[in-house]
């Protein structure tokens, strides 16, 4: 159950254009849920073609007008320390909303996940501070300048896992550089972004800067991808999703920036720290209920330590606390949405019939009518099982044995994703063999991940990304570059057609 002193926060959830919540009578209304229960807690006004053309328009409008993109350096920092006074003020309110609509448990929002929020926005109030551009002099010829001028409207699409977190980040990067933007997160978890989105205007973001709207992915995602005003998409969400809108996009050759599913491999080594590769590993697929782009989802285990880790693995996981997310003895709560539970029970299902189940598999008994699937492992024979090559985005673990570290690091590469991969090991050689060798846009050795840097690259090779988040991509994707030459010569120039 909500908590009863959480239920005023509920709230329907409409487009915010131009600073405007819009009620739209006409659109679609789609049931906002909370999966603890399966329980409707409000409804979201979809927004159609229509409704993403205005938001559309007003973005173009605000960026036409230089209200935010001719904003000098100090005055975006000013709004961005006011972003982040204002979101530290209300962050119990934000991590509420949060938990009610992804079932993350309240501590993981609270201590986990909302506070990248304000991570985000300080990391990029420091950047512009700092940052400077390439100038070439060729002395008694040219000065050559290279300034960047924000990319134009961008949509900003993001997913159902960690959906504040990680939508403001891109709105923290969109801004930093001067863009305008039209905002959909997942229509399973529009509760807390929406209520940032409001912080923001509070904060003194200009009207039209940030335009919010929401919907399925096939209308209003869809909508966003094909407008011809909206230069470019970063994206965060399934690899499928990710084709659709490179398709759509491609009618009007919009950039590109996609952060999506990984399969990653967590080699486990003889030479390692068995205890705290155990601790990891645990960490790497459960946290969150699994529901993490980087999970550690095939644990590739070397066959001298196979059986001790394995049975430490599935005991361990066997007593994870599954529950309500407003409970603090709660490890994990629901799920966030019953396609994702739906999706859980198939894998379950595979896995009885084609692997060894050593663990879960089943929905909890709770009679709550929420999501709740406990955390679960199973054994593959095979690299080529649906388990170790689907992306099943929740609480499942698929162990196969390996013999060697050339033959782990040749199954991690025999996957289309390439996000993320870990080893154990403190063998030197073996470190740096995956380092080298792994087809991976991060390799984590002898540590789970611990947050992203954004000093730093993060995304996939293959089909786990298209560009890089973090300063650098970032600074690419939301920019465009331009040359200015300004001429120090005064040499006469060719004159073409004069008559000597
Ligand atoms: P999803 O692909 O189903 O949805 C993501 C977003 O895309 C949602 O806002 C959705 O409404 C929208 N969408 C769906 N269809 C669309 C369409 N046709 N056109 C435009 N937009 C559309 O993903 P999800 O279930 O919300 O999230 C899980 C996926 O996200 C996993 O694959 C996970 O690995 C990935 N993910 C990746 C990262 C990363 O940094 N690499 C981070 C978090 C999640």
């Amino acid at each position: 159950m909500i908590p009863n002193e959480f239920r005023s926060l509920l709230r329907d959830v409409k487009p915010i254009i131009n600073g405007q919540h819009i009620d739209e009578p006409e659109a679609d209304r789609l049931p906002i849920v909370y999966p603890g229960t399966g329980e409707e807690v409000a409804s979201l006004i979809e927004a159609n073609a229509d409704i993403v053309d205005q938001a559309t328009l007003a973005a173009k409008a605000s960026l036409d007008s230089g209200v935010w993109r001719n904003k000098t350096t100090e005055e975006r920092r000013a709004v961005f320390n006011r972003i982040i006074e204002l979101t530290q003020k209300h962050i119990d309110e934000l991590s509420v909303l949060e938990s009610i609509n992804t079932g993350q448990t309240l501590r993981y929002s609270r201590h986990a996940q909302l506070p990248r929020i304000s991570g985000s926005f300080r990391f990029y109030a420091d950047y512009i501070n700092q940052m400077t551009e390439q100038a070439s002099h060729d002395p008694g010829n040219a000065l050559r300048v290279v300034t960047r001028q924000p990319l134009g409207v961008v949509g900003l699409i993001s997913s159902s896992n960690a959906p504040t977190a990680l939508a403001a980040t891109k709105i923290a990067a969109a801004l930093a550089f001067g863009n305008s933007c039209v905002l959909k997160t997942s229509e399973n978890t529009p509760l807390a972004l929406y209520r940032f989105v409001e912080l923001l205007h509070e904060a003194g973001v200009p009207d039209g800067v940030v335009n919010y709207v929401n919907g399925r992915g096939q209308i209003t995602g869809d909508a966003i991808a094909n407008h011809p005003l909206i230069r470019g998409i970063s994206f965060t969400g399934g690899t499928a999703t990710a084709k659709h809108i490179a398709e759509k996009g491609a009618k009007t050759l919009k950039r590109l920036d996609m952060e999506l599913g990984g399969k990653s491999a967590n080699i486990i080594m003889p030479s390692c720290d068995l205890e705290r590769a155990l601790d990891a590993a645990l960490l790497s697929i459960y946290t969150n209920n699994g529901q993490q782009c980087f999970a550690g989802s095939r644990i590739l285990v070397h066959r001298d330590i196979a059986k001790e880790f394995i049975q430490k693995f599935c005991a361990r996981a066997e007593s994870i606390r599954v529950g309500n997310p407003f409970d603090s003895s709660s490890e994990n709560g629901p799920l966030a949405c019953r396609a994702h539970f739906d999706r859980l029970q198939s894998f379950g299902q595979l896995a009885r019939e084609q692997a060894t189940l050593l663990t879960g598999g089943s929905p909890l008994e709770t009679n709550s009518g929420g999501y709740y699937f406990p955390a679960t492992a199973a054994i593959a024979d095979t690299n080529k099982n649906a388990l170790c090559q689907q992306e099943i985005f929740g609480p499942f673990a698929t162990f196969l044995i390996i013999d060697s570290v050339d033959e782990a690091i040749s199954i991690a590469n025999d996957s289309e994703y390439g996000l993320v991969s870990y080893i154990w090991t403190n063998n030197h050689a073996e470190a740096m063999a995956a380092s080298q060798h792994i087809q991976a846009g991060l390799t984590l050795v002898n540590t789970p991940l611990m947050g992203l840097d954004l000093r730093l690259p993060f995304g996939g090779f293959k089909q786990s990304a298209v560009g890089r988040e973090g300063a650098r991509g970032a600074q690419a994707f939301y920019t465009e570059e331009k040359t200015t030459v300004f001429s120090t010569s005064t040499e006469p120039l060719i004159k073409l057609g004069a008559i000597d």
